[in-house]
């Protein structure tokens, strides 16, 4: 679009996280505010934002993996020059939430060489979570999702601290927090001298 290559600051993201715990469809959710079916692809992929944070224009490279992950062949040439890192589990999953630290918080110290790169934790799925409301006053829903929330907000909050991250739960599908987490990150990457 018009004026799209005037901006004050550039950033790269990386979005990292097992398989089908909704990467893709967070940066779609972000990019264009709506959510299609995402078919897998193969191969690194990045989409650009353009995002007025205080006074400043900025450029954010998000590079999402497409499907690389199964594979264990993220390389070094993904992580290289990110200022920020989001680390994706899905709530209603909960290998993808001990796989971060047993196995992507450690591919991050091998491969992330910028010092300062802020770190943040997101725990997808969010909209999947049944009221205990509901539960309690037996209200049943015929299109209610039959994964439900296994990990808990608290046990994201205590990961986050663990492995020095900021820490948001969203939901792609609803939108819920997806614009403020990519904002917060970008606003923390600003303040990093
Ligand atoms: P990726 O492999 O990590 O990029 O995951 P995808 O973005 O391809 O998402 C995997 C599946 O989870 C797809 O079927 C998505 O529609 C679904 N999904 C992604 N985000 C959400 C979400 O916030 N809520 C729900 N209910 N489903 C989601």
């Amino acid at each position: 679009g018009q004026g799209q290559s005037n901006y004050d600051l550039s950033f790269k993201i990386l979005l990292v996280g097992d398989s089908a715990v909704g990467k893709s469809s967070l940066l779609v959710s972000f990019i264009s505010n709506v959510v299609d079916d995402l078919s897998p692809t193969i191969g690194v992929d990045f989409k650009i934002k353009f995002l007025t944070v205080g006074e400043k224009r900025l450029k954010l490279t998000i590079w999402d993996t497409a499907g690389q992950e199964r594979f264990r062949t993220l390389t070094s040439s993904y992580y290289r020059g990110a200022q920020g890192i989001i680390l994706v589990y899905d709530v209603t999953r909960r290998d993808t939430f001990t796989n971060l630290s047993d196995v992507w918080a450690k591919e991050l110290e091998l491969y992330s060489t910028h010092e300062d790169c802020i770190k943040m934790l997101v725990g997808n799925k969010v909209d999947r979570f049944l009221s205990s409301y509901f539960l309690e006053h037996e209200i049943y829903f015929s299109n209610i999702q039959e994964s439900e929330r296994v990990v808990s907000r608290e046990e994201g909050i205590t990961l986050a601290k663990e492995l020095g991250c900021l820490f948001f739960e969203c939901s792609a599908t609803t939108r819920q927090n997806v614009e403020r987490c990519f904002e917060e990150l970008a606003l923390k990457i600003m303040e990093v001298p």
